[in-house]
């Protein structure tokens, strides 16, 4: 088998990117160890910056997500005897959407599948080679059980955290990462049951964070923040429910309920890896870097880097001008940084530590914000997400 591009993993980065050099007719293959069914199930962010939504649109998948994705104009920030909202077209002149993960996936893998490149499901053993020289290849076994090689010009590393790209790259000279681990982690449910807001509620209280975010009209999505070594089985639908009600309890106003249909457990945690690229193999998404959810930044980050990363490959392929792909990693990070602070920033100002001074400084940040145009603004500028290349 012989392509041009080579791409590990069929997420929102993969996926996306094959889109992208599609539309500009550059052959490529997707290799995905996973299922379809697994695939398009898999419960993950809703929250699409303006810039994420734009990108999509102009690939040709805004149809279903301007049709059934929900725009916001703002979130509530809370805490005791307050919450209040951050306008986020007046602060900064954006907005952002509320379209699952699960959504955006399945419009990429049915327009990919319906005369897009070929994507294969539930390959394995999936093997890059020779990524320093102009030929490389990656070596896979079929869902048929057959051993194949796929011959390329490049292969771009879109296979999340936990693939097999990024410790290639990071086994290369000067490579280098950066972590945090958060003290603590997120409960997440969805629940069948209308949002009981019309904003996503971002809660400080003294027992914990908590977030109501939503999926759709009938489907509300909200988390707990817990220790991170919490068993999801100690976690009652009532008792879940009750601590959601106490954490955003605020007179004359109520949280519905509803019957919880997914619960599951988030870790907490920060990782940039740099440089994205090794040769002729360029990572993107999470292959590269994890925030915490706190900031809506994953997901976005992933459709940034592959932004970025597709025209600068359309660039070196089309027109064998390598600048774009020579600076693409400094212009991801840069991105990525500002990201993962803005992240660590709302994760900082929003959970409990247990600590009563880091309490003070939380409440005084979350009044400053509430009260000063000026924080407001940075904070919607980078919710909403900053231009390209930031
Ligand atoms: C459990 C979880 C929950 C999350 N929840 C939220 C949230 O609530 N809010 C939020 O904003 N963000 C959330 N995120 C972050 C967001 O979903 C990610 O940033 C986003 O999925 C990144 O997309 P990606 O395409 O880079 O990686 P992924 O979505 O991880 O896609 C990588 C793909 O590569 C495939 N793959 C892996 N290894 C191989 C291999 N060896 N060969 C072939 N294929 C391979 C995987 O099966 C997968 O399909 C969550 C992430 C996780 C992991």
């Amino acid at each position: 088998m012989r392509t041009r591009v080579a791409i590990i993993g069929a997420g929102p980065a993969g996926l996306l990117l094959s889109r992208l050099l599609s539309l500009q007719g550059i052959e490529n293959v997707v290799l995905e160890n996973r299922s379809r069914e697994y695939v398009e199930a898999r419960i993950r962010a809703g929250i699409l910056e303006q810039h994420t939504v734009d990108t999509l649109t102009d690939a040709g998948l805004g149809d279903r997500l301007h049709r059934e994705g929900m725009e916001h104009h703002g979130i509530y920030l809370q805490y005791p005897g307050t919450r209040h909202k951050l306008d986020f077209p007046a602060l900064c002149g954006r907005t952002v959407w509320v379209y699952g993960q699960t959504e955006v996936t399945k419009d990429l893998i049915k327009a990919q599948l319906d005369g897009g490149a070929p994507l294969l499901f539930e390959v394995s053993d999936v093997s890059p080679e020779d990524i320093d020289t102009d030929a490389p290849r990656v070596r896979f076994t079929d869902a048929d059980g057959n051993r194949q090689v796929l011959e390329c010009d490049v292969v771009a590393g879109t296979d999340g955290f936990h693939g097999v790209s990024r410790p290639l790259v990071t086994a290369g000279t000067q490579s280098r990462t950066w972590e945090r681990t958060y003290p603590y982690a997120w409960l997440g449910i969805l629940a069948d049951v209308a949002p009981s807001t019309d904003e996503l509620i971002y809660a400080w209280h003294p027992d914990g964070f908590a977030l109501h975010s939503m999926r759709s009209p009938s489907v509300s999505r909200l988390y707990l923040q817990v220790d991170p070594h919490e068993k999801i089985e100690d976690w009652s639908d009532d008792r879940i429910w009750t601590a959601l009600a106490t954490r955003f309890a605020l007179a004359g106003w109520q949280l519905q309920t509803g019957p919880i249909t997914e619960k599951s457990v988030l870790p907490m945690r920060s990782f940039v890896s740099a440089p994205m690229r090794r040769g002729r193999l360029f990572l993107a998404g999470d292959a590269a870097h994890i925030v915490p959810p706190t900031g809506a930044k994953g997901l976005n980050l992933a459709v940034a880097d592959v932004t970025l990363l597709g025209t600068a490959l359309v660039r070196w392929l089309q027109e064998k001008q390598t600048d774009l792909v020579d600076s693409y990693s400094d212009r991801a990070l840069a991105r990525v940084w500002r990201c993962t602070h803005f992240s660590w920033f709302m994760t900082s100002m929003l959970h409990r530590s247990g600590d009563d001074f880091d309490a003070q400084l939380q409440l005084s940040q979350l009044r400053r914000v509430c009260s000063s145009e000026a924080a407001a603004r940075e904070l919607a500028e980078n919710y909403t997400g900053l231009p390209l290349d930031t």
